[in-house]
Formats: C-alpha cells, sequence, structure tokens
C-alpha cells in the first residue's frame, strides 16, 4: 500500500504543494488521482464499491500522504472520504449505502463533515442548528462553522437537533444525522481565512430553511450523537497519523539541511545541539505512531479503543508540531522562506492539535475514563 500510495504522491511534488498553498486551489487533481486508482473506498464495504479494508490500512494510507510533503493540504483534501461516512456504513440502510457510497468512492462527489457550531464548540450536546420534521421531509436551520472542504463538497454530513435538550433524557439524545445535498440555494458557506491549509478551505455556513427528505437521515431520529460517535475514534487515528507523516516530512528536510549547512566551518548536523532535539523528535514520532497504531488495530478487532485513539491523536499531534518547529529552528533563517516547505509544515501541524478535539480535552478524557477521576467539563 505504502509503494502504490507513494508512487501516485510522487506525482504531486513540494512546488505543487507550495503553489496550491499560495493560490488555494483545491488539489483537484490529487483527489481525482487517488479516485482513480480506487483509494478513496478503502474503508467502504466491497459490495459498495470499495475496497472493505479497516483503520489500519487507511492510517498507512493517510500517513504515507501527509509524509509525502501533501502535509494536510493532501490529507484533509480526502481525509472525510477515507473515515467520515463510517456512521453511513455502519447505521445506513441497504438503500442509502447504494445511493450514497459508490459516488464517494468514485470521487464524482465530494463531502464535508458539519458539526461544529459557533455557539457550541466542543459541547456538543448544545447544538442549536434545528431539523424540524414536515411530512417527509425536514426543514433545517442554523449555523456551522469551521465546516472543510464545503466550497467543493456536493453532500454533508449534518448533526442537527431534532428535540430540544431540555425535553431528553441527556443533553446529547435529540440530535439527528443526516447525509444530504449541499443545496448552495439554502446553504451560505462563507470561507474562513487561515492560518494554514489554504488549499483545503474551511467555512461558516448559515443554513435557511434546507428542506431534507427524510430518507436522508441515518439511522433513527434522536440518535445522531450515538452514530457520530463511531467516526470519533477512527478520525483521531487517522489526524495522529497524518500529523505523525507530516513531523517526518518535516525531520528528513531537517536532516539533509543539517548535513549540508556548513557554519563556522562545519555542517550545523555535526553539533549535538542540532543533533538531539532531532533524535528527540525521531523517538517521539516512533511512539506516538505505534500507538496509533494500537489504537488502529483496536478499532479493526472490535476491541474498546477510546484511550489509545484519544492518546494517538494527543501524542501524534504534538510530536508532529515539535518536529515541524525543530525543522524550522534547524534552517534558521531559510527556515522562514517559503521555499524551504517547514514554515509551511509548521502552520499545517497546528490544525491537528486543534481539530477534531484539542489537546485539553482529551486529557480531560483519559483523567476521567482511564484514570478514574471526576469528570471536570
Ligand atoms: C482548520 C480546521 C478545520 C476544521 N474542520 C472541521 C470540520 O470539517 N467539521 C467540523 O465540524 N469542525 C471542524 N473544525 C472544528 C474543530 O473541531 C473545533 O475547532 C475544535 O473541536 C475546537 O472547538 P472550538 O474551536 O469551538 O473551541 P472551544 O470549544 O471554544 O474551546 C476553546 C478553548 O478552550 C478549551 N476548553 C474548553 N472547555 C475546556 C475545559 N472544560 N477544560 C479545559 N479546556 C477547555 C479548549 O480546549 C480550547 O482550547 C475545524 C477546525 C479547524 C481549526
Amino acid at each position: 500500500m505504502r509503494d502504490a500510495i507513494e508512487k501516485i504522491c510522487a506525482r504531486f511534488g513540494d512546488d505543487y504543494w507550495l503553489k496550491r498553498d499560495s493560490d488555494g486551489e483545491f488539489p483537484h487533481e490529487f483527489h481525482r488521482a487517488l479516485a482513480s486508482d480506487g483509494w478513496l473506498g478503502v474503508c467502504i464495504p466491497e459490495s459498495y464499491g470499495g475496497s472493505g479494508l479497516g483503520i489500519s490500512e487507511a492510517a498507512v494510507m493517510m500517513h504515507t500522504i501527509a509524509e509525502s510533503g501533501a502535509g494536510f493540504s493532501g490529507a484533509s483534501a480526502v481525509h472525510m472520504n477515507i473515515f467520515g461516512l463510517n456512521p453511513v456504513v455502519v447505521y445506513g440502510t441497504d438503500e442509502q449505502k447504494r445511493r450514497m457510497l459508490p459516488p464517494i468512492v468514485t470521487g464524482k462527489e465530494k463531502a464535508c463533515f458539519a458539526v461544529t457550531e459557533p455557539n457550541a464548540g466542543l459541547e456538543t450536546a448544545k447544538l442549536q442548528t434545528r431539523a424540524e420534521r414536515r411530512g417527509d421531509r425536514y426543514i433545517v436551520n442554523g449555523a456551522k462553522i469551521w465546516i472543510s472542504t464545503a466550497q467543493v463538497a456536493d453532500k454533508m454530513l449534518i448533526l442537527t437537533r431534532t428535540a430540544p435538550a431540555e425535553q431528553t433524557r441527556k443533553p446529547t439524545d435529540g440530535l439527528s444525522l443526516f447525509f444530504t445535498a449541499l443545496d448552495r440555494r439554502f446553504v451560505e458557506v462563507r470561507e474562513i481565512e487561515k492560518m494554514g491549509r489554504k488549499a483545503v478551505d474551511s467555512n461558516q455556513m448559515f443554513i435557511d430553511n434546507l428542506e431534507v427528505p427524510a430518507e436522508d437521515r441515518i439511522g433513527e431520529e434522536g440518535l445522531g450523537f450515538k452514530y457520530i460517535i463511531d467516526g470519533f475514534n477512527p478520525e483521531r487515528i487517522l489526524v495522529a497519523v497524518e500529523a505523525i507523516g507530516l513531523g517526518r516530512a518535516a525531520l528528513k528536510r531537517a536532516a539533509a539541511y543539517a548535513k549540508e549547512r556548513v557554519v563556522f566551518g562545519r555542517p550545523i548536523g555535526k553539533n549535538q545541539a542540532i543533533q538531539h532535539p532531532l533524535a528527540e523528535c525521531w523517538m517521539e514520532l516512533e511512539a506516538a505512531k505505534l500507538v496509533a497504531m494500537k489504537a488502529a488495530w483496536q478499532y479493526d478487532n472490535g476491541v474498546p479503543c477510546g484511550p489509545a485513539a484519544n492518546a494517538a491523536k494527543y501524542l501524534g499531534a504534538e510530536a508532529g508540531f515539535k518536529a515541524c518547529q525543530t525543522a524550522v529552528m534547524t534552517h534558521g533563517g531559510y527556515g522562514y522562506a517559503k521555499e524551504f516547505h517547514v514554515e509551511r509544515y509548521l502552520r499545517e501541524s497546528m490544525i491537528a492539535r486543534i481539530a477534531p478535539v484539542t489537546p485539553h480535552l482529551i486529557l480531560c478524557f483519559i483523567a476521567e475514563k482511564v484514570l478514574g477521576l471526576p469528570k471536570s467539563y
């Protein structure tokens, strides 16, 4: 798998990604190249056009993409296709799977993942976007924020409230999940200017009386939170390996530069002050990768993977960020120049720290669920 993905990525070199980072164009050619070789369906069952493989294989794929130097510009361009439709795979009806999955596998359609809201943040139970049932359809109104690829997406997996939180047993009840058309007549998509990964847009979404057919609802009404959680752990695992891959790309560049750059009459890489931080980054990336692959194995084998998936996302994001930052410092002033690529890596590495969940909340989760400490949030 690594060889095959590396071969595709080799067609999209550093200059391609540097250009996308400045012009902000979505990497359609890259998306098409992976789709035409069938990679977008890596986790989709064979009966719906995919390869029927697991998160372990998807992790190998996404790590390889990021490590090629495509970083998050490449990984995020296909990320949603890889894991995102997991709730449809697990909870969708046969009719829904036949209708929804093949166009994503072939690359004919792109999908985005619409969960985060401006007034809810990490507190998913506070989502306010409403879906009201009217006969055979729902009318959706509300706002979402940070929704990646919404500029180019045809479809969205959207979490909405169908019953007010006050009327439900638990605050996370009363949420419903839909996979439906992103109909731009009723959804305004406004791009957010951001720090990095310019080629893959992130957006505000304003939804005004969007009609959603009831047959686009995934599973039962009110159980959307339970369904979407199914996608949370695979997403954490994939974001972890993407960050680790990017860290490795940065480290490779830093080591190569440290061997070449001569100051005070010798290569800078001969100094332990340059060597040691790079060696430390290598070990941290390696350790994070093992935790991520353990989490992927657990997920694929039906073993609870929450602690490992969260730990992997935390460790992978931090190790990736540190490697990118160390790479910039190893390059000195040139690390700040775009043509050496590592400044782009550093900006992109911040994404994995913040999304889809922050390090603070992961620490809260581990403290509560693994160590048995009181819930703190
Ligand atoms: C580039 C990018 C792409 C994204 N793409 C998507 C997407 O495609 N779809 C989507 O739905 N979302 C997306 N997101 C949203 C992302 O998942 C959220 O930004 C993230 O979950 C954090 O939520 P928030 O920004 O609302 O932070 P907030 O919830 O406002 O939190 C702000 C800060 O306070 C901290 N904090 C809050 N409560 C506590 C507590 N109890 N204890 C300790 N610390 C606390 C948080 O850790 C955080 O650091 C994306 C974000 C980015 C930056």
